[in-house]
């Protein structure tokens, strides 16, 4: 496609775009009374206008019913998590059984290493990326420590090659093929959060069993952005949060995927609460743990109901597009923005997120030289909501489901008169 630095061939782009109208659907915080070019969509999506309604229908339903609106409510709550099953699972590329919205993103990881990292005196390694999100490093080491292993020992990270900003996906496999039989586990971030490189989950997972070891990522910010398969990538477990690209508010529930073959398999060991056990007997409080067949068995508790309801808002416009709708806009409008940053003289800056579409989502990182920080706030006091990483990166992502061409058209006017 061709671009134009220019507004009006941004304006015709949006005329042009089936997605337009969803911009509508959400909340835009607002900058000398006019809507702020929103790019942290990354960090903390947008509210559906929804989401209120949804929620006050909640308070009634409670108020109306007490304790009877388990089964009682629009929605109940006794079953209140199967609201998202199909929904997710469109957007993972998972069948419905494989998904569940449950606790947070952090907690989930610890919950899936539990089952899906079992060392062995012999295969106790495991691979990830280097500068991962630091709750992942901190999860992965302390989940090391627990079985008596050391970090330094026992994690292999995967760096950029010198004066490269991003990973060269050949040292994965590399990686992957001389650990051998030592490695127990391929813990990888989906899209890393701050380069915005996005992984080939297919040929880590393919890598990663070869190896004889689990694949399992985190999708923190690859879900609701890139395109995934997770079941027919064969890949073993993966979590979520959904505050980034699935808008469901600060703190929301998480998600979870689990292989259909490891959650039917009654060997494969989880920690359980009630909410994980097979309803038929559920309620006989009886001895015993017998896990639902399906990735629903890692709940442990019922449904946090307040916490889900904006993600039954957000989940509800997701349904009204696809993944691939999605995607496609996505390429073109972070081409654009792409296009409009290497139109920029005058500021020193880089772009380290890999130029192939296939290796990113909507993200852009800017690792600045210099006046990286004054670009920032000269955008924020601009009404531009970009997101700052020390010590010198810019995040911005332009969001297919809410961003404009003339989002980035506008972005690049700030950056243009600042060089
Ligand atoms: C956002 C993010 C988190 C945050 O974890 P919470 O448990 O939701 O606080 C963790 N890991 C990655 C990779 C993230 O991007």
């Amino acid at each position: 496609m061709t671009y134009e630095a220019s507004l009006s061939f941004a304006q015709d782009q949006d005329q042009v775009d089936p997605l337009f109208s969803f911009r509508e659907r959400f909340l835009f915080p607002k900058h000398e009374g006019k809507d702020v070019v929103y790019f942290c969509g990354n960090s903390l999506g947008l509210q559906p206008k929804s989401t209120s309604y949804l929620m006050q229908s909640e308070l009634e339903d409670w108020a109306a019913h007490g304790v009877e609106g388990h089964f009682r409510a629009r929605n109940p709550w006794f079953s209140y998590h199967h609201l998202f099953t199909e929904r997710l699972s469109r957007i993972v590329g998972a069948k419905p059984n494989e998904v569940v919205a449950m606790n947070t993103l952090t907690v989930n990881l610890h919950l899936l290493m539990i089952s899906f990292y079992r060392p062995t005196s012999q295969r106790y390694k495991i691979i990830m990326e280097a500068g991962a999100f630091p709750s992942d490093q901190y999860a992965v080491e302390t989940q090391v420590r627990m079985h008596g292993y050391e970090p330094e020992d026992a994690i292999i990270e995967i760096k950029p090659r010198d004066g490269e900003h991003t990973i060269n996906e050949e040292d994965i496999y590399t990686a992957i093929s001389e650990a051998g039989p030592s490695l127990a586990l391929v813990m990888f971030g989906g899209v890393n959060y701050y380069t915005g490189q996005f992984f080939n989950l297919q040929a880590i997972t393919a890598a990663a069993h070869k190896a004889g070891a689990y694949a399992g990522f985190d999708l923190a910010h690859a879900v609701g952005n890139t395109p995934l398969q997770l079941h027919d990538w064969n890949v073993d477990f993966a979590c979520w949060c959904s505050y980034k690209y699935l808008n469901s508010g600060p703190g929301a529930v998480g998600g979870v995927y689990v292989h259909e073959h490891h959650a039917a398999n009654p060997k494969t060991l989880r920690l359980a609460g009630w909410w994980g056990n097979d309803e038929a007997t559920r309620f006989k409080m009886e001895k015993g743990f017998v896990p639902k067949p399906t990735a629903e068995s890692w709940q442990m508790s019922n449904a946090q109901v307040f916490n889900m309801v904006a993600h039954n808002a957000s989940l509800d416009i997701y349904a009204k597009t696809s993944m691939a709708a999605l995607r496609a806009k996505s390429e073109k409008l972070t081409g654009y923005m792409e296009f409009l940053l290497r139109q920029i003289t005058g500021l020193s800056f880089t772009i380290i997120t890999p130029h192939n579409p296939a290796q990113r989502g909507c993200q852009l990182s800017l690792l600045f030289s210099e006046r990286g920080r004054e670009v920032f706030d000269k955008l924020t006091a601009a009404g531009v909501v970009a997101d700052w990483r020390e010590p010198n990166v810019i995040r911005i992502a332009p969001v297919p489901l809410y961003n404009t061409f003339e989002d980035c058209y506008r972005f690049y006017e700030v950056l243009k008169n600042l060089g």
